[in-house]
């Protein structure tokens, strides 16, 4: 494909000013690909970071606050900082865990992902970015809207934006456009060229709802399985947070995020089968208030937390975008669909995506080529670094919203393996070798009676795990250029399609 460099801009186009490279969006994904490029080009490329809010509330993601449950593996934040020469601590970083707890949904069974990590203050941790983007030399303009994309010649060339404060329209041109602008993107749903990225998620599977609070409170009963300083608590209820799952991600001894995401058409289902009409933020409520370990929550008072302390927004859980790339253009973060299916943790792929993409953008930038050919490359690392296990959860997580809690908590007692947790830890699909050995099947009588006590369960997880297996393989095959892409497409889209049939709750 034809190179758009020492094209100059489109005849007739009024420019602002013209860049190597425009990023729309200042969370996560867009902040550290904006450092990205600013470091590994070595400041040779000219870098606009546009978003939509004020200096002072940088990075924030919609009108109630910086939506997120805070928490992220060190794994990921060392991955970044160590690529970027950079370092976060105190008080972005307001307190570290030892891993994860997962308890079923009657609490019998619990599953340990041990492993450090952090909780974040977004709020503070994106002031943090604000300075480093300052100090890599990235210009950053605040309280700009982008509202769509410019294109000439089958190129995205800019970006079309509001000043949030004179209502003016300004335009931008880039060699090459980011979409960083998060779940709710225009740019990408409205992408104006031909490309192989897809527009639309599909809302009803592929989107969670989700909300938390930031509390204070005195310590109730002493039970760790509502309040552990130490680790990151999940609660498996399909009843309290149908298609999702519910949290108590501690942010000191006394302090915590706590939230819950639900697939609304399984609340809706929910609510018809209880005869009740609640919604997202009532099963909030009534979470915070059946912990019987939290005694007395209330909001928040330090000031790092103004602003911040109760929002609901989405998450796409779906595998990310088959395709991140077009002529001049590259999304990422939860523009790209990036967080995992299975636990709606987008922070980890969103930075790992960051480094990624920095370094091809710059590759593609200097070689001339910001063809879709040209940031091809960004793809294939992407998939062979983070994505190839992304279908696969998606497959799993479809599968596991469709059971009720009992065969959940008799699934975690009696079929998860450590071989599996130790699996998920290195975000991997669980193989559930209790259920596909055919020697353990044959030697262990009592896992022989508990399946034969739940066959359609068994054969499902087996399913999930087999098919778990091809979408890996067909991960591996990622097209190395466009050209293969279309072919390699169906061949995936086939096997998913079979795995959403042969798992439909009907069949289990
Ligand atoms: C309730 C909740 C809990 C979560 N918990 C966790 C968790 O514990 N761990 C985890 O890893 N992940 C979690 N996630 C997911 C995680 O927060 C996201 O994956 C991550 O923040 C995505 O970053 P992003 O930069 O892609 O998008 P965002 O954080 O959404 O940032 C997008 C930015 O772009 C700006 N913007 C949007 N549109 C425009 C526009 N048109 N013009 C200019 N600017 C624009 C926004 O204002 C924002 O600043 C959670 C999400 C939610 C909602």
């Amino acid at each position: 494909m034809e190179s758009v460099l020492n094209k100059g801009t489109p005849a007739g186009l009024g420019v602002d000013k013209a860049y190597d490279v425009v990023v729309v969006g200042g969370g996560v994904a867009g902040a550290h690909t904006a450092m990205a490029v600013a470091r590994f080009s070595k400041g040779r490329l000219s870098i606009l970071l546009i978003d939509r809010n004020s200096a002072e509330e940088f990075g924030k993601k919609t009108r109630m606050g910086w939506s997120c449950g805070d928490a992220v593996s060190k794994k990921s934040m060392d991955f970044v900082c160590s690529n970027l020469g950079i370092s976060y601590g105190h008080p972005e970083i307001e307190h570290k865990v030892d891993g994860v707890l997962v308890y079923s949904p009657d609490h019998e069974s619990k599953v340990l992902f041990d492993g450090d990590g952090y909780i974040l203050n977004r709020k503070v941790w994106a002031s943090r970015q604000l300075e480093y983007l300052e100090k890599f030399g990235v210009e950053v303009r605040h309280g700009v809207d982008a509202h769509s994309l410019i294109a000439s010649d089958g190129y995205i060339r800019g970006v079309r934006c509001k000043d949030l404060s004179t209502g003016e329209d300004v335009e931008f041109y880039a060699k090459v456009v980011v979409d960083a602008s998060g779940s709710a993107s225009k740019l990408r749903t409205n992408l104006p060229i031909q490309s192989y990225i897809e527009r639309e998620i599909d809302k009803e599977n592929d989107v969670i709802g989700t909300g938390r609070y930031i509390v204070e409170f005195e310590r109730g009963e002493d039970d760790p399985t509502w309040f552990d300083p130490r680790y990151c608590i999940i609660h498996l209820d399909q009843v309290m947070a149908p298609g999702g799952y519910s949290w108590v991600f501690p942010k000191g001894e006394n302090k915590a995020n706590i939230g819950l995401g639900v697939l609304r058409r399984l609340l809706k289902q929910r609510n018809a089968r209880l005869g009740v009409d609640e919604n997202l933020q009532d099963l909030i409520e009534k979470y915070l208030s059946l912990n019987r370990a939290v005694r007395n929550p209330r909001p928040s008072s330090s000031p790092l937390d103004e602003n911040n302390i109760f929002n609901i927004w989405q998450v796409p859980v779906r595998r990310q975008n088959d395709c991140l790339v077009a002529n001049g253009f590259a999304i990422i973060g939860d523009a790209a669909w990036m967080p995992r299916p299975i636990d709606a943790g987008g922070i980890g792929p969103a930075l790992e995506a960051s480094i990624i993409l920095g370094r091809h953008l710059v590759e593609a930038i200097e070689m001339g080529d910001v063809s879709q050919a040209g940031l091809w490359r960004y793809n294939v690392e992407y998939v062979r670094r983070r994505g190839y296990q992304m279908a696969s959860f998606e497959v799993l997580r479809r599968y596991l919203q469709g059971l009720s809690n009992e065969r959940i908590s008799f699934g975690m007692k009696y079929f998860l393996s450590q071989e599996d947790v130790e699996s998920i830890k290195r975000r991997e699909h669980p193989r559930f070798p209790l259920l596909t050995s055919l020697m353990r099947y044959l030697l262990d009588g009592s896992l022989r009676r508990k399946i034969r006590e739940d066959p359609e369960l068994a054969k499902g997880l087996r399913l999930t795990a087999e098919k778990s297996r091809r979408l890996i393989t067909l991960y591996g095959q990622y097209p190395e250029e466009p050209s293969g892409f279309e072919k390699w497409h169906k061949r995936f889209l086939a096997e998913l399609n079979d795995a959403y049939r042969r798992l439909s709750p009907q069949t289990v």
